[in-house]
């Protein structure tokens, strides 16, 4: 049934369309990522300005018609993030963020706590866009895969329960794993094993530093957790600084 959806979200990409148009994918709180088409953006007196860009966070209206695509009527800026975009490290990480939500979700997949995990990534990259970097790219991948449901498990051994000699990780098994379990599993430091858990447990604003090697093995576990489970590839974080 046509009808018009008022919706705050989030533009994770956004591409000329035409001669005038930009077709956007966008990421909101009930629906997940949706598609739309606004018209005449690219004109000089179009009505929404700028902000129909990559990390701005609209209050839209959008018609739904037949289309798949949903047609842009009214779009309000709620944050666009200046700062961010003044600053090469941080514009790199919200990029990455942005292109993992893209990745994981299909259309039609909606998970509210991904939507408030993208919208506080944004804000801290705006407010401190210092705290760009590896750290940040992978706590906020961690906190991705929690929100998806497919959080590795990181308290004890994913094959056998046990809570010691945990040196391992293993996309297949699930998560850590421990000496006698460790056949397929490459090798997890405690520092990694502590990243995970702390950046996990901590808000974004507060994950903690690791050296280029544990966060390195975290990389890993979080990249074999996404293709045994989403079979999703992400860029890797290794360029950031
Ligand atoms: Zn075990």
């Amino acid at each position: 049934m046509p009808g018009s959806l008022k919706t705050e979200a989030i533009v994770l990409r956004s591409f000329r369309f035409g001669e005038a148009d930009r077709v956007l994918h966008l990421y909101t709180p009930q629906r997940g990522r949706v598609s739309a088409i606004a018209k005449g953006v690219r004109r000089a007196k179009s009505r929404f300005g700028g902000r129909l860009e990559p990390f701005f966070r609209l209050q839209l209206v959008l018609y739904e018609g037949r289309s798949e695509l949903l047609t842009v009527t009214s779009a309000e800026t709620l944050a666009g993030h200046p700062r961010l975009r003044e600053d090469g490290g941080a514009l790199d990480t919200a990029a990455r963020a942005c292109d993992a939500v893209g990745r994981l979700f299909d259309d039609g997949d909606p998970h509210a706590g991904v939507y408030h995990l993208l919208a506080n990534e944004l804000a801290l990259l705006d407010a401190e866009p210092a705290r760009a970097g590896r750290a940040n790219a992978l706590a906020f991948r961690l906190k991705l895969l929690l929100a998806a449901g497919f959080s590795p498990q990181l308290a004890a051994c994913a094959t056998c329960g046990a809570r010691e000699h945990l040196a391992g990780f293993s996309g297949a098994a699930g998560g850590v794993v421990c000496t006698a379990c460790e056949a397929g599993a490459f090798t997890l430091d405690e520092a990694a094993h502590g990243f995970l858990v702390e950046a996990l447990g901590r808000p974004l604003a507060e994950t903690p530093a690791a050296s280029p090697r544990a966060l390195a093995q975290a990389e890993r576990a979080i990249l074999e957790t996404l293709e045994h489970h989403a079979n999703v590839r992400l860029r890797s974080v290794s360029t950031l600084a």
